[in-house]
């Protein structure tokens, strides 16, 4: 299958530098509770730049928890547990957070765009107000982003009048055109018609393959196969294994990982 070695030798060079020891995003002995509830248990992650991560896990196991953390959507216990971005602690407040979520892009489910205002307009909102950007450079630059995405046809109808599938292509346009640092998925496929997901997958492996750091929670195992270096398996709040795709899928060590790709497949 040409375009999965192609993808293959492209994740290479991701990985040899993943040896460099150039950890963009690093979460050591990382704990949440919600209230009694341990939701992350000593969590330890270091993900090297240009690494593309995936994250899978029975439902309740703390994916999006884990993700939430990353770019401070959620605190974490003050227990001597860090987050590290590219060496420094995420900021508590104010406009370093703003810039923060702004280097940590994330992608949730519900595409969660500004349903009243313009397409070209949700790419540009952040750029202009975070990142102080004048509005014709933003609007170029969303330009190139959206037709990147293959959406740039669209960019002066509103959310509601595309589809799910542009809507996601959007919002990951959205995110890039603050040039992050780190884009983080959180299950960008579950909420689309199946007819529809490739077309967002293929938005994602190219992202890969141009270098970018990804956390991608997903149970696509096709795109984790082609795109991802790595699997970070959760459960119960905890990472049990954390192997290469192949690996993974094919020989998955842990009981509760068996279980997990029994379901799925
Ligand atoms: P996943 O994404 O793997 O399905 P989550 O990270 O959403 O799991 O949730 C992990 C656990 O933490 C779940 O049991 C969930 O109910 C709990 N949880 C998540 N967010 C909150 C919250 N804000 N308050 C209380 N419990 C929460
Ligand atoms: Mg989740």
């Amino acid at each position: 299958e040409p375009h999965g070695a192609h993808a293959r030798d492209e994740a290479a060079p991701r990985r040899s530098r993943a040896a460099s020891g150039d950890d963009l995003i690093v979460l050591e002995n990382v704990n949440k509770h919600f209230g009694d509830f341990h939701a992350l248990k000593d969590i330890d992650l270091r993900i090297p730049r240009g690494q593309v991560a995936i994250v899978v896990g029975p439902s309740g196991s703390g994916k999006s928890t884990l993700c939430r953390t990353i770019n401070r959507l959620e605190t974490i216990d003050d227990d001597g547990g860090r987050i590290l971005l590219d060496g420094q602690p995420l900021p508590a407040e104010g406009k370093q957070l703003a810039q923060l979520r702004a280097e940590v892009g994330m992608v949730f489910q519900s595409f969660n765009l500004f349903a009243h205002k313009s397409i070209l307009e949700n790419v540009t909102l952040g750029p202009i107000k975070v990142k102080g950007k004048r509005k014709a450079d933003a609007e170029r630059h969303a330009m190139e982003l959206l037709e990147r995405v293959g959406v740039a046809q669209q960019a002066k109808k509103t959310p509601a009048q595309l589809s799910g599938g542009q809507q996601q292509r959007v919002a990951i346009a959205r995110a890039l055109a603050m040039e992050p640092k780190a884009l983080l998925f959180d299950e960008p496929t579950s909420a689309l018609d199946p007819e529809m997901v490739q077309e967002v997958l293929d938005v994602m492996v190219q992202l890969a393959e141009g270098g970018m750091t990804m956390v991608v929670v997903t149970h696509e195992m096709g795109f984790a196969r082609k795109a991802g270096d790595r699997v970070v398996f959760m459960a119960d709040g905890a990472i049990l294994e954390d192997t290469d795709p192949e690996s993974f899928f094919t020989a998955p060590q842990h009981e509760r990982a068996r279980d997990f790709l029994g379901k799925i497949l």
